[in-house]
């Protein structure tokens, strides 16, 4: 099971600025000290090894969107903020080599960040294609058509043509989609947000986002525990570090970093994957919010655990399970 990150922006997609790509250039130059390379072979090896992630890459700025099997026979898609976009560009080029026309897409709640690339989603025109949207909200179709309303956007959503279902789920209940055992489980977050379980061929991969966890009452966590236990990977909602968490951005319904590597190591997850980033941090604040958490995890991580692997999600990023 092969896990794509498409949209890892929390809240609000966000550009890079020429002066963030100016401080790139400038570090690069600066790492390069003036030494000659010898072909483009040689200047690709510096930057793989060289350069750290915030100088030679970025997260990218697309809001929520995660692709679960990559090779499932029918595409199977968390949320549709802005990085549902560029998934649909990409996935019409994959149905001749063996997809269906199918696209599941589970959501975690109509926050604008979750639903926003929905009319940029060229598959939703076709009428060859049929798109089957999943979740816990009972209003989902509503929310839909009411963010292509006039006078906010110009195609409402009956324009576009692509067949168009919507399934409520239960939490407690098990699903079989295109071949994978579902689950969801209801979060801390306004409005409710639901979080994902997805097991196929002994793999699991867990989409948690949007959902408030505090330090202090981990007492009230069991449920999630249990809903995590022993996943491959679970990208979770660190949108902010616990100095932010417990002081200015408690009650704004999502999690600190050293929350979902404590959830994490209870439940024996193998890979913690950083996720809903806050579009105030730059590539180097993430960067370094992104080593922190993997210094946390060393400090307490328990007798009887594993190592939990602390990735941390950027647009493009793939996760093999
Ligand atoms: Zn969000
Ligand atoms: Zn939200």
């Amino acid at each position: 099971m092969k896990t794509k990150i498409w949209g890892c922006r929390g809240s609000l997609p966000t550009a890079i600025e020429a002066t963030s790509v100016k401080t790139k250039v400038f570090d690069a130059l600066k790492a390069a000290n003036g030494r000659n390379f010898a072909d483009d072979t040689a200047i690709e090896d510096f930057m793989g090894t060289e350069l750290d992630f915030p100088t030679a890459g970025t997260y990218g700025g697309n809001s929520s969107c995660v692709e679960i099997n990559t090779d499932a026979e029918e595409f199977m898609v968390c949320d549709m903020g802005s990085g549902l976009r560029g998934f649909g560009i990409d996935s019409l080029g994959r149905v001749a080599a063996g997809h269906e026309r199918i696209y599941n897409i589970f959501l975690s709640h109509p926050h604008w960040d979750h639903i926003m690339g929905f009319p940029f989603f060229v598959p939703a025109f076709d009428p060859r294609n049929t798109i089957r949207i999943y979740g816990g909200h009972d209003d989902i179709e509503w929310v839909l058509r009411r963010q292509q309303q006039d006078p906010c956007f110009p195609v409402p959503l009956d324009f576009m043509g692509a067949k168009r279902e919507f399934i409520h789920m239960e939490p407690g209940t098990d699903y079989e989609v295109a071949g994978h055992k579902v689950s969801l489980v209801e979060q801390y977050h306004h409005g409710t947000s639901y979080g994902y379980r997805f097991e196929k061929d002994g793999k699991t991969a867990v989409y948690s986002t949007d959902s408030e966890h505090k330090l202090e009452e981990m007492d009230k966590e069991q449920r999630f525990v249990d809903f995590f236990d022993q996943a491959d990977v679970v990208i979770f909602d660190t949108m902010y570090s616990l100095a932010d968490a417990i002081s200015v951005k408690e009650d704004w319904g999502h999690s600190s970093n050293a929350v979902a590597v404590d959830l994490c190591h209870l439940a024996k997850v193998k890979r913690l994957c950083m996720f809903h980033h806050e579009p105030v941090y730059d590539d180097r604040t993430i960067f370094e919010l992104h080593n922190e958490t993997i210094r946390y995890e060393e400090l307490m991580r328990l007798d009887d655990t594993a190592p939990l692997e602390v990735l941390c999600a950027y647009d493009g990023m793939e996760i093999d399970l």
